[in-house]
């Protein structure tokens, strides 16, 4: 029995190429059932094989910049020469229906939505090596060769902001940090902070003896 029936807001961070969107993804596989994807907005390309409104919503830089104007963002961005974004209406439905709700996003956004959601937990991923996270990304070759070291460059910078996290998890092997992601969420569900309301239901506080 859950004591906390509330889902969590989660957001799963770290430098691009660190593999946040396949950890995630096999969290999704695993667990699927129990948690929500938060589908971002950006004005980037779409990449070969992406879905739109399963991977990003894509838009124009006028719409992107129209929705900032609104107020219609948890948190947004100016990443390495285009817009990425939480739209603000999909948070609000996910957290009501109970289930996690998982957003993936840069260090910088994941900064926002601590200020604004206390409740939120934020995971950083890491590579088990650095390097293997700069070949990651010039293997990827979804990039252009500038794009791939501008990436680079915001990676080493990226790192060492882990301290600013609740988390820190190692992409070793995906369905490892898959796991520990897991894990993390179970444990923040039994914290006193978000059981003692419905505890106290349960048993009482122990004013009436
Ligand atoms: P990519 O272009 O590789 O899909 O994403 C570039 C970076 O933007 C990644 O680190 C990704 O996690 C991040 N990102 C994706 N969606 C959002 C978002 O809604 N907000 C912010 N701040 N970053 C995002």
């Amino acid at each position: 029995m859950k004591l906390n029936e509330r889902g969590l807001l989660v957001v799963l961070s770290g430098p691009s190429g660190v593999g946040k969107g396949t950890v995630r993804k096999a969290l999704f596989d695993m667990y699927g059932s129990d948690f929500t994807y938060s589908v971002s907005m950006t004005t980037r390309d779409m990449r070969p094989g992406e879905v739109e409104g399963k991977d990003y919503y894509f838009v124009s830089k006028e719409t992107f910049e129209k929705k900032i104007a609104e107020g219609g963002f948890l948190e947004y961005n100016f990443f390495c020469g285009h817009y990425y974004g939480t739209p603000m209406e999909k948070v609000e439905e996910a957290l009501l229906t109970g289930k996690e709700l998982i957003l993936e996003i840069e260090v910088n956004g994941c900064r926002q939505v601590k200020e604004k959601m206390l409740d939120a937990v934020t995971i950083f991923i890491v590579p088990p090596t650095k390097e293997i996270l700069y070949e990651r990304l010039r293997r990827r070759g979804t990039e252009s060769q500038e794009e791939i070291e501008e990436r680079i460059n915001k990676a080493k910078a990226e790192f060492g902001l882990a301290y600013q996290y609740d988390y820190i998890v190692v992409n070793d092997t995906v369905a490892n940090a898959a796991d520990r992601i897991r894990a993390i969420i179970r444990a923040e569900h039994a914290r006193t902070k978000r059981s003692i309301y419905k505890y106290y239901e349960m048993v009482g506080d122990g004013s009436e003896q």
